[in-house]
């Protein structure tokens, strides 16, 4: 059978346990083999001073991910520098996963701006997607991209709890909404409560926790 692998792309800045709990969820419920950790090495979309260099927020998906038997973090963004495309490193591991299917995992607030992302049309073709919900934001907003435009009525059933769970393929793309377990953790939170010294524990790994310390990174 065909390994099918999910792809969680991100600044990381720093992974928590949002990102791991939603990764989680959709690997048990979609049956994926593995979920690729892939921290970009410069997001095209985020503007953000004093951020950690790509390397310190690839080892801190690292020490996130040490131990996990489906978790894996990859360094192919990083590796290629740049800015990180998903389109590009889509394709790059069609190349190198020949046979396998690949699930690109993104929060509802990304998808919500798909439509910016290099190449989107092409890129919703090349692989299937799965959109997580995410405190603050509803899939009804999908509704403003023009390929959803007319899926109203399943948008909403999702974000008043009636599923948890939708699949909808309109123009040839493939995409799997996913109401997860709602935990509200931002990485923007995160470094907000670094910064002014309040606590960070249960919001990530405490092996994070540690890097982020005896770093000094966000203080
Ligand atoms: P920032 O606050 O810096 O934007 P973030 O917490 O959103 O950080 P990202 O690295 O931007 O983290 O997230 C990577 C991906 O994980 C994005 O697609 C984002 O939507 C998703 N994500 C992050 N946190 C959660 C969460 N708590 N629940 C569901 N999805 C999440
Ligand atoms: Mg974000």
């Amino acid at each position: 059978m065909a390994q099918k692998i999910g792809i969680l792309g991100g600044t990381f800045n720093p992974v928590h346990y949002g990102h791991l709990a939603a990764a989680e969820e959709v690997r048990d419920r979609l049956k994926l083999d593995r979920v690729l950790f892939v921290p970009s090495f410069l997001p095209p979309h985020k503007n953000e001073e004093d951020m950690p260099s790509a390397a310190q927020r690839l080892e801190m998906v690292r020490l996130a991910v040490a131990g996990s038997r489906n978790f894996r973090p990859s360094d192919i963004e990083v590796r290629r520098g740049g800015k990180s495309f998903t389109i590009d490193t889509i394709e790059e591991l069609q190349e190198s996963h020949p046979g396998a299917e690949l699930y690109f995992i993104t929060g509802l607030d990304s998808f919500l701006e798909i439509r910016s992302w290099k190449d989107w049309e092409r890129l919703l073709r090349k692989c299937s997607f799965v959109v997580l919900s995410r405190p603050g934001f509803r899939f009804q907003d999908l509704e403003e991209l023009p390929f959803l435009a007319g899926s109203g009525k399943e948008l909403a059933a999702l974000d008043n709890g009636e599923h948890i769970q939708a699949i909808v393929e309109p123009d040839g793309f493939r995409i799997c909404l996913e109401v997860v377990p709602h935990y509200d953790i931002s990485s923007t939170d995160i470094r907000t409560r670094v910064k002014r010294s309040a606590t960070i524990k249960y919001h990530l790994p405490d092996a994070v926790e540690t890097y982020i310390i005896a770093n000094k990174l966000y203080a």
